[in-house]
């Protein structure tokens, strides 16, 4: 006996010789596992594995007490390999391992090799990549895409309410401050918000002026409500920004868990369509179904439009527009007109706003100044001359952000033979106080040409009288709303008072709007407004009407 026991050690030794040589082939953490009365004994390892510290006696070996069971489950099954994640350590210091289990026989219920591919840095620049596509560099704050992804883990989204939260006229406010205070306000918002969340709700950055937020409700819906008058009340107190003290309006609107948006990118659009009715209440609003209709039926009225436009299915109309003085027509409004195919008419108070939201502003505009350009050069042709008016075209500020509207006047022109003053351009304030430098820009560009360029809806804006000076404005053109029913209204009266003094002391021309009734005209010509248009003197008219309107022998 005594001769076989050296036999069974060399054997032995042989054995775990071997095994370890090829280990040391594996150019990765590698170990070779026995298990042995039903306890993992480490029977041989490479440099790399005893290197990577995975703990080289099986007791105390995270590698073991971690993984042990699935390495049990492994042996007891009948594949020959198994790949697994493992995660090694703490949030602090943390290992990623892609752990691979082989044995060459599947019988071998006994013994296998477990190998460890080090996946550390590659995860963590995932993550960190990952961290950044999902945050919103400026506040730090999760993105749209991060919001979504923590909606996502919520357990049970039917508790649980989204808020979007839109600051009103983030665009003034970032023209006139500069976009770098614009930052500082939106920084600062960010502050202010987190500080009327409760605890467990989160913050969210999800458009360039929109927040969202994400808030467990206890069952009780006003709490969202709540918490949308809270933060309504903190942003009102005023900011002191580096320059300037400003309070913010918001308006929220609201989705919940628990109705009918079928993944979380819904519930997030649908806060956002509850927060156009929020713009328009002034409220905080919960989503309804017909906001989802109101949209698309907007969406299918885009769609509409589009086809319009390119089918020629649009038409101008002529409003003219009156000397008050003399009563003679120096101009003529031209307004587009949209019947579809199905003979229904749209009004422009609908289908501009999806036009400008939509972008087709871009290419209803062009048409419009080109066919107005067509029109007035048929008149003239008719008239065998100059005949005389000017036409007035309305342009919109996003189209005058969109659109390089000079060159586009400019080929009207040319192709058309006409002179520069025969055309007026109607540009509304908020034209002006989106991009005022770009605008000044274009507004001189336009003056260049020879047009007259007059300043729309006057007095609903927020006109800077700066801004107004440094324009070359000729005409302001006095919203209807001071206009109508003024004779019997003092504020009215002292409104459209102080607004042809003005005009009077910038040395610019005044057209009083939606002139009903003589009287109405009567007086605006006392006050010393220069121009009226209205029902008074004319609805907008077909080409042809209009055309009779300023020669009337010919019409017969
Ligand atoms: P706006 O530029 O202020 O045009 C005047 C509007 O007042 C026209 O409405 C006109 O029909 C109406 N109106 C004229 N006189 C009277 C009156 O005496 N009483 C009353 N109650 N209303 C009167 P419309 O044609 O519905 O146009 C609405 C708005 O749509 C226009 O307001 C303008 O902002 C926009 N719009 C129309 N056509 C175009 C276009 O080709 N391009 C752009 N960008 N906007 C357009
Ligand atoms: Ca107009
Ligand atoms: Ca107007």
């Amino acid at each position: 006996m005594a001769s076989t026991a050296p036999d069974a050690t060399t054997h032995l030794t042989t054995a775990t010789d071997l095994v370890s040589r090829a280990l040391e082939l594996i150019p990765i953490p590698a170990v070779h596992i026995h298990l042995i009365d039903g306890a993992f004994e480490l029977f041989a390892m490479n440099r790399a594995y005893r290197l990577a510290g995975l703990g080289v006696v099986a007791e105390r070996s995270p590698m073991i007490v971690d993984l042990g069971p699935r390495i049990r489950a492994f042996l007891e099954s009948q594949q020959l390999r198994i790949d697994t994640d493992w995660t090694l350590g703490d949030a602090v210091d943390c290992r990623y391992y892609r752990v691979t289990m082989a044995r060459t026989f599947a019988w071998m219920h006994d013994r296998c090799t477990v190998s460890f591919i080090d996946q550390t840095s590659q995860i963590q620049t995932e993550r960190s990549l990952r961290r950044e596509m999902t945050t919103d560099s400026l506040t730090g704050l999760p993105n749209r895409e991060g919001f979504e992804e923590l909606i996502e883990t919520v357990p049970d989204r039917s508790i649980s309410a989204v808020l979007a939260v839109d600051i009103d006229r983030f665009g003034r406010l970032n023209s006139c401050l500069g976009s770098l205070a614009g930052d500082e306000l939106l920084i600062t918002v960010a502050r202010r918000i987190k500080g009327a969340l409760r605890g467990r709700d989160m913050l969210a950055r999800i458009g360039g002026d929109q927040f969202g937020i994400l808030m467990t409700i206890d069952d009780d819906r006003e709490e969202a409500h709540a918490l949308a008058e809270r933060i309504q009340r903190t942003l009102t107190t005023p900011f002191r920004l580096t320059d300037y003290e400003i309070s913010v309006e918001c308006s929220v609107g609201i989705a919940y868990g628990g109705d009918d948006a079928s993944d979380v990118a819904e519930l997030i659009r649908h806060a956002q369509f509850a927060v156009k009715r929020a713009k328009a209440s002034g409220l905080a609003e919960s989503y309804l179904p017909q906001d989802f209709a109101i949209a698309r039926a907007q969406f299918s009225m885009e769609t509409a439009l589009r086809r319009a436009i390119e089918n020629r299915e649009l038409r101008l109309a002529y409003q003219p527009i009156c000397d008050l003085s003399s009563g003679r027509i120096v101009s003529f409004e031209a307004l587009a007109r949209w019947t579809d195919s199905s003979g229904q008419r749209h009004c422009p108070t609908t289908f501009i706003p999806v036009a400008e939201e939509s972008g087709l502003i871009v290419p209803l505009g062009r048409w419009a100044i080109d066919e107005a350009a067509r029109t007035l050069a048929a008149w003239d042709a008719r008239f065998g001359g100059d005949c005389g008016v000017r036409l007035a075209v309305n342009l919109s500020a996003i189209q005058l952000q969109r659109d390089a509207i000079a060159p586009v006047v400019e080929a009207a022109l040319a192709s058309t033979g006409l002179a520069g003053d025969r055309f007026t351009l109607e540009l509304t304030e908020s034209a002006i106080v989106t991009d005022p430098d770009r605008i000044a820009k274009t507004m001189h560009a336009l003056k260049a040409l020879g047009t007259t360029l007059a300043m729309d809806d006057f007095g609903t804006g927020y006109s800077n009288l700066a801004y107004l000076q440094k324009l070359p404005i000729d005409v302001l053109k006095i919203d209807r709303s001071f206009v109508t029913g003024m004779l019997a209204d003092r504020d009215k009266v002292s409104i459209v008072r102080a607004i042809l003094s003005l005009a009077q002391a910038l040395g610019m021309k005044t057209t009083a709007e939606g002139v009903e009734t003589f009287d109405l005209a009567q007086t605006l010509t006392a006050l010393g407004c220069t121009y009226g248009q209205g029902y008074f003197y004319a609805r907008p008219l077909e080409a042809d009407a209009a055309y009779a309107m300023i020669v009337p022998a010919e019409a017969g």
